[in-house]
């Protein structure tokens, strides 16, 4: 494939193959290893640990990329008991000291970045684009925290007062917080959960998804390298309902920095408005999308279909951030839904260790099996539009989903959230705009949005309307960038603040007013 002249729907040149070959080389050996995980904990584990859990890769179902052993309800209490007792030592260490850990993380990570993008792949299922944006991610999320920390925690504040009165506003750490984080960024998403609530001051219990525990167990290996104190930033592997669960449930923990599906965000919720005697605690959580993107008469059918395909089907549309619904106006809808019927059956399904392949496997067995039955659903029902062949010869033994185009009547029609690689269509009337917008607002979710328009004032004028943290003019709607487009949304989508963006880490911060009678 490399000798050929094509780029892959990402807009990758494949004929680079040497700017990829020696990050490919230096991935090899990691491609092969045989990891063991553990939880990480401040303690020798005294008791008899738990059964060990094989991680099967995704693209490949029988080559298994490790163990891991999860963590015990015992070692979840004695885990919280050392976070609690680390918390005021850790708040008092001066923020620059905090911050330079963050910063020779990021290095490390630097450093180790072959063997990061093997992981996610062989755990997370990644292309080696995506692993590569991921990783950079992780190192921007050190970095820019590390900075805000600084400017926000250095100092106290001086306040204005009357004449014989000094006023300051003290910023601290709230004290114990879980970070429960997701597989589709296990390594990005991971580590700016855990490296914004300890350096805010606070001690962390990183509980990582079930299916990318290997890869949070290394990442937390080079964080303690890098100089986090054991007791400050532990790691829980485990499932929600046994170590999720001892965490919100007990009065002592803080708050919880959470990503992943809005259900699980509201039974975390109730956890922790349910215990008695508990400080009223903290909730960030980033959840699910519904996301829209509108394109209008004037819009270019071609930049709107390049953008599409990374929209929904880039890292198989497995982002929150994807392409859900596409609203097109009835002008226009043809040519566009060609173009992309074209577009899509150009997309190769397949091994994400291979460079010409735009759409690697869905994460396992059960998120294949549910998103086979709503595009069977869907098929029933004659609203096919376009699809992506699967070749077995390249999908055999793992668990992919092709992507997918369906026609529906509205976003009202989505029961929930598809997280992979089916797009849905929605034709309009120039005459309906203000009727979609409503039903886009009241489906409840608000996390990103994208218009498709060489009409600015319609542009900004829906950019206003919409409900959501995030939107994208005459763009894709993917790939936030830290400290340039904060991630987060609104509604059933999340509680904010946005990730990446100059507020996150005052919902870890408490502020403490000082008034002196000079
Ligand atoms: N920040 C990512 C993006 O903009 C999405 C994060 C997520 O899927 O939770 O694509």
């Amino acid at each position: 494939i490399y000798g050929e002249k094509r780029r892959n729907a990402r807009g990758v040149n494949l004929n680079i193959r040497s700017q990829y070959q020696p990050l490919m080389d230096a991935m090899g050996r990691h491609m092969e290893t045989t990891y063991r995980a553990r939880p990480l904990l401040a303690f020798e584990v005294t008791d008899a640990p738990s059964r060990s859990h094989e991680v099967p890769s995704p693209y490949d179902r029988r080559q298994p990329v490790g163990t891991v052993q999860w963590t015990t309800k015992p070692q979840a209490e004695q885990a919280l008991d050392a976070a609690w007792d680390a918390f005021p030592r850790w708040e008092a260490t001066p923020v620059a000291e905090r911050a330079a850990i963050l910063r020779r993380f990021a290095d490390l990570m630097e450093t180790h970045l072959a063997e990061l993008m093997a992981l996610c792949s062989r755990e997370g299922g990644k292309l080696l684009t995506d692993g590569i944006d991921e990783i950079r991610e992780a190192v921007d999320f050190c970095r820019y925290y590390a900075m805000r920390a600084e400017e926000l925690f250095a100092e106290p504040t001086r306040l204005p007062g009357p004449t014989g009165e000094s006023n300051e506003l003290v910023m601290g750490g709230k004290g114990v917080f879980a970070a429960i984080s997701p597989w589709n960024f296990p390594v990005a998403i991971f580590c700016g959960q855990v490296v914004a609530t300890a350096v805010a001051g606070n001690t962390v219990l990183a509980k990582p998804a079930e299916q990318t525990s290997i890869v949070a167990h290394r990442v937390v290996e080079l964080l303690h390298e890098a100089g986090m104190p054991r007791d400050v930033v532990q790691l829980l592997p485990g499932d929600g309902p046994t170590v999720g669960s001892v965490l919100t449930r007990d009065p002592r923990l803080t708050g919880v920095v959470f990503t992943g599906g809005t259900d699980t965000a509201q039974i975390i919720n109730r956890a922790l408005a349910g215990r008695d005697h508990a400080p009223l605690p903290t909730l960030v959580a980033e959840t699910g999308g519904m996301n829209a993107m509108i394109v209008d008469s004037t819009a270019l059918p071609e930049q709107v279909v390049a953008d599409v395909i990374q929209s929904a089907f880039q890292s198989a549309g497995q982002r929150c951030s994807a392409l859900r619904v596409l609203y097109l106006q009835e002008d226009v809808a043809d040519r566009v839904i060609e173009i992309l019927d074209g577009a899509m059956a150009e997309l190769h399904v397949g091994d994400p260790r291979d460079l010409g392949t735009d759409v690697g496997p869905v994460i396992d067995e059960d998120a294949r099996q549910g998103l086979a039955a709503h595009i069977d659903r869907l098929k029933g029902e004659g609203r096919l539009l376009a699809e992506t062949r699967l070749d077995s010869a390249h999908t055999g033994n793992g668990t992919f989903i092709a992507p997918v185009a369906f026609e529906i009547d509205g976003i009202e029609a989505l029961e929930r959230e598809q997280f992979g690689p089916v797009l849905h269509i929605v034709r309009y009337q120039a005459g309906e705009i203000d009727r979609v917008i409503e039903s886009i607002n009241a489906r409840g979710y608000g996390l990103t949005f994208g218009v498709h328009s060489r009409n600015e004032s319609f542009a900004d004028e829906i950019a206003k309307k919409v409900r959501v943290g995030n939107v994208y003019v005459n763009r894709n709607i993917i790939g936030a960038v830290v400290g340039v487009q904060p991630f987060g949304g609104q509604g059933l989508s999340g509680t904010g603040p946005k990730a990446g963006g100059p507020h996150y880490l005052l919902r870890f911060a408490t502020e403490k007013t000082v008034t002196v009678n000079t």
